[in-house]
């Protein structure tokens, strides 16, 4: 009996002291928690957001799409392009690799058409070049691929039958064509999800230069000369920035204009031509603010370094550039030490279009606006022409206006 009541009672002193010292660590565990929370509040109000590149994409947000091999389709691609490479490096001349992604809105039939021309006077300036056009989507776009082929086809004025006869036909064309490939390579769904919009922003671009950049590591090899450039389909290219970039050997960076606060963001140069920090960047802890068509990077690093742009808004540049691993001092400084400004950082203002409606059929159906209609949906001015409604769009007949 007294046994019995001696292994309770000790029991019972056990009992307390286990829950004791399991109260105790629930309440020290608490502590240390809100110790961590208030600690990282405070370096997030110092760095606003500390960047850990794919890292961070992965372990945060748990999104493995970010670091998944890329998936993009080929649409069109140049003929032999290993070839075409081996050629290259048979002359002195650095062959220009240009990525630009893109995606479907109604201004890019306007920026291709831009950008498209500028290239195109490389190719009749004689640059070895080629393009790699990325498209943000899942399909290939025939009205995208038609519009490269016009405007670098033979004759970049126009169908040649509508020009015979004219005064002006016997242009002097020159043969060469510029080599294009164009890919289908949608931004991952994910990254779309309007809750990670709202709080991390679209990576705009992100998946198609991904997606370029893997087809460029299939289709060349590491020692194959070229120097890659960012080429955004919505800014402006001065032919010079183009002369610049194929000076690069590991990594270059010039200023980019038109760019918020300062109108400018891009590299300081000190007196020995050294990159000493940045001009144009408000992120503290960012070691690259550059704009992405503020540098240039040699096929050669894209092989060795296999960098990553990661899947976040704002952090792209810097991701990409901390994962090529190069430091100031290995900075090349173009544009005469980044003195002068031959990139713009332009952005064209969408049109408030809700639809175009022809007028009264009668009238019209004899004019030049069914056609224009319809070259307006293929241009994605307009997604279709809805048929014939009446005035909709200020017209006038003669004397008589509609409104
Ligand atoms: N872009 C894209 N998908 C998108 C948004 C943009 O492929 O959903 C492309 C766009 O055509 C451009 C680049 O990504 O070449 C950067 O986009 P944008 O110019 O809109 O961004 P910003 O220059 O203002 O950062
Ligand atoms: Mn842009």
């Amino acid at each position: 009996m007294e046994s019995v009541r001696l292994l309770r009672l000790t029991s019972r002193v056990w009992l307390h002291k286990f829950a004791l010292v399991f109260l105790t660590i629930v309440f020290l565990t608490l502590i240390f928690k809100a110790l961590k929370s208030s600690k990282q509040t405070a370096s997030q109000n110092v760095s606003n957001e500390r960047y850990d590149g794919e890292k961070d994409d992965e372990d945060e947000h748990g999104l493995a799409e970010a670091t998944s091999s890329e998936n993009y389709g080929v649409c069109q691609q140049p003929n032999e392009v290993g070839n075409m490479f081996q050629e290259w490096s048979k002359t002195n001349q650095t062959p220009l690799i240009i990525i630009t992604p893109t995606y479907e809105r109604s201004e890019q039939t306007a920026e291709l058409t831009r950008l498209s021309q500028t290239l195109q006077l490389l190719i009749w300036a004689q640059m070895p070049l080629i393009w790699i056009i990325a498209h943000d989507s899942r399909v290939c776009h025939e009205n995208v691929r038609a519009l490269i082929d016009r405007k670098l086809g033979s004759n970049p004025f126009g169908n040649r039958q509508e020009l015979q006869g004219h005064k002006n036909y016997n242009r002097p064309l020159v043969g060469t064509r510029l080599p294009v490939t164009i890919l289908s390579a949608p931004m991952p769904s994910a990254f779309r999800d309007p809750e990670r919009v709202r709080r991390f922003g679209l990576p705009r671009g992100v998946a198609g230069r991904r997606a370029a950049l893997s087809w460029l590591i299939k289709h060349t090899r590491a020692n194959d000369p070229g120097v890659i450039y960012f080429a955004d389909d919505d800014n402006v290219y001065d032919l010079e920035v183009f002369e610049e970039i194929s000076k690069t050997h590991r990594l270059s960076m010039f200023p980019v204009g038109l760019l918020q606060p300062s109108g400018v963001r891009g590299p300081i140069v000190d007196v020995h031509g050294r990159v000493i920090g940045f001009l144009g960047g408000r992120r503290p802890f960012r070691m690259f603010p550059v704009d992405m068509a503020g540098f240039a990077f040699s096929l050669a690093l894209l092989h060795q370094k296999r960098p990553l742009m990661p899947f976040r808004a704002t952090m792209e540049e810097e991701g990409f550039l901390r994962a090529l691993g190069v430091d100031y001092g290995g900075i090349e400084p173009l544009a005469n030490n980044c003195t002068r400004i031959l990139v713009w950082h332009t952005m064209t203002a969408a049109p408030q279009v809700n639809s175009f409606q022809i007028p009264n059929p009668s009238g019209y159906s004899d004019t030049n606006l069914p056609l224009l209609a319809q070259n307006m949906v293929e241009q994605g001015l307009i997604k279709a022409a809805k048929g014939w409604f009446s005035h909709d769009i200020p017209t006038c007949l003669g004397q008589t206006c509609y409104t």
